[in-house]
C-alpha cells in the first residue's frame, strides 16, 4: 500500500457507537464527533489520511429512511475520486437495511463502503467499538499488489467477520458479535491477523464508472405470515391504496396456507401488478417453492422467489427496482436475478 496516496473517509451518521454517558444522568448521549481522536488516539497510528464528514445532529438508525441512503450515496459519489475507501459508523438497529441499500443504489461500486457500529458505546471501558472501527478502517485501506481495493463492495464489519453487506441481519440486541450472514460466507475474519477468505479475489473488479441512484420507491409492504392469519388482514394489506410490491414472509422453503381464498387474493394482486416476492421466515436456507404443495401454489398465484435473500435486502432491492419505474414483469424478473450478490441461484 502506497500510505502516502491512501486515504479513508469516515462517515458518521450516529448510533451507540459515537455516544458517552452523562456523568450525570448516566443516559447516553452523542458526543462530538471531532473529539474522536481524543478518545481513540491509537486513530493516529494509521499511516495514511482519515478525514470524516459527521451528520448534524447524528441520527439514531431507527430514523434512518431512504432520504438518509440518498445522502449517503451523494457523499460517497461526491468524493469517490479522492478516498481509497469509506467507512460508514451507523446504529446497528438498521445497518443491516442501509448496507443492502447502498449494496444497489451505488452501481458498479469498486471500492470498499464498510459500515460498522458498536453494542456498547466508545466511552464505555469494555466498548466493542474501538475494535470494530480499526479494524474496518484498515480493511477500507487494504489493497491488492495493483493497487486495487481488496474488497470492492458494500459490507458490514461486526466482532471479528467481514460480511457481505446485503447478505447480513442483525440477530442479537446482546452480543457483540450482532450480526450473521447466514447464506454467505465472511469474506474477512479478523483475529491476530486479518484473514481474507479466497472468494474475495472472486469478487469482480469493476471497471466501469460508479453510477449513483438516488430514487426508491417506499409503497411497499412486508407481510409475515403466521399460523391463524385471517383472510380480512391480507385483504387489508393487499388493497393498501398505491401499493406496488410486498414481500411475504413464509414458512421454511417458501411455504404457505393452502387455504382457497389466500391463494386467490395472491393471484389477483399479481394480476393487479402487485409484485409479491417469497422470502423465508428462516434466517438460514433458500426458498424452493416447487418443494412442496404449500409453496407450489404461491408460484402458480404470481408469487416470484426471493431465493435466499434476506428480508433487508428483498425490501430494499424491490425498493429500488420499483424506483427505476421498471414494469412489474421486469421488476419480476430482476428480483428473481442477483444484481449485487444479494441472493444465490
Ligand atoms: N438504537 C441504536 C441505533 O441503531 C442502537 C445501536 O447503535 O446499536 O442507532
Amino acid at each position: 500500500m502506497n500510505a502516502e496516496k491512501t486515504s479513508v473517509l469516515l462517515i458518521y451518521t450516529g448510533g451507540t457507537i459515537g455516544m458517552l454517558e452523562n456523568p450525570e444522568t448516566g443516559a447516553l448521549e452523542n458526543f462530538n464527533f471531532e473529539q474522536l481522536q481524543k478518545h481513540i488516539p491509537e486513530l493516529r497510528q494509521f499511516d495514511f489520511c482519515i478525514d470524516s464528514y459527521q451528520f448534524h445532529p447524528p441520527m439514531d438508525s431507527s430514523d434512518i429512511d431512504p432520504l438518509t441512503w440518498a445522502k449517503l450515496v451523494w457523499i460517497i459519489s461526491d468524493n469517490y475520486e479522492k478516498y481509497n475507501g469509506f467507512v460508514i459508523l451507523h446504529g446497528t438497529d438498521t445497518m443491516a437495511f442501509t448496507a443492502s441499500a447502498l449494496s444497489f443504489m451505488l452501481e458498479n461500486l469498486s471500492k470498499p463502503v464498510i459500515l460498522t457500529g458498536s453494542q456498547l458505546p466508545i466511552g464505555v471501558l469494555r466498548t466493542d467499538g474501538k475494535e470494530n472501527l480499526m479494524t474496518s478502517i484498515e480493511i477500507a485501506a487494504a489493497q491488492n499488489e495493483d493497487g486495487t481495493p481488496l474488497i470492492p463492495e458494500v459490507c458490514i464489519f461486526f466482532e471479528n467477520h467481514l460480511m457481505r453487506g446485503n447478505r447480513t441481519t442483525k440477530l442479537s440486541a446482546e452480543n457483540f458479535n450482532a450480526f450473521r450472514s447466514c447464506n454467505c460466507p465472511a469474506l474477512a475474519t479478523a483475529g491476530i491477523h486479518i484473514r481474507y477468505n479466497p472468494i474475495i479475489h472472486e469478487l469482480k473488479q469493476k471497471r466501469k464508472e460508479l453510477k449513483p441512484h438516488y430514487q426508491l420507491d417506499t409503497n411497499i409492504a412486508i407481510i409475515k405470515l403466521f399460523p391463524g392469519i385471517q383472510e380480512n388482514v391480507i385483504k387489508a394489506a393487499l388493497d393498501i391504496k398505491g401499493l406496488k410490491g410486498v414481500i411475504l414472509e413464509t414458512y421454511g422453503s417458501g411455504n404457505a396456507p393452502q387455504k382457497a381464498w389466500f391463494t386467490r387474493l395472491l393471484s389477483e394482486a399479481s394480476e393487479q401488478g402487485i409484485v409479491i416476492v417469497n422470502v423465508s421466515q428462516c434466517t438460514a436456507g433458500t426458498v424452493d417453492m416447487e418443494r412442496y404443495e404449500t409453496g407450489y401454489q404461491l408460484l402458480k398465484a404470481g408469487v416470484v422467489s426471493g431465493y435466499d435473500s434476506t428480508t433487508e435486502a428483498a425490501v430494499t432491492k424491490l425498493m429500488y427496482l420499483l424506483g427505476k419505474g421498471y414494469s412489474p414483469g421486469e421488476v419480476r424478473l430482476l428480483m428473481r436475478q442477483p444484481i449485487a450478490g444479494e441472493i444465490t441461484l
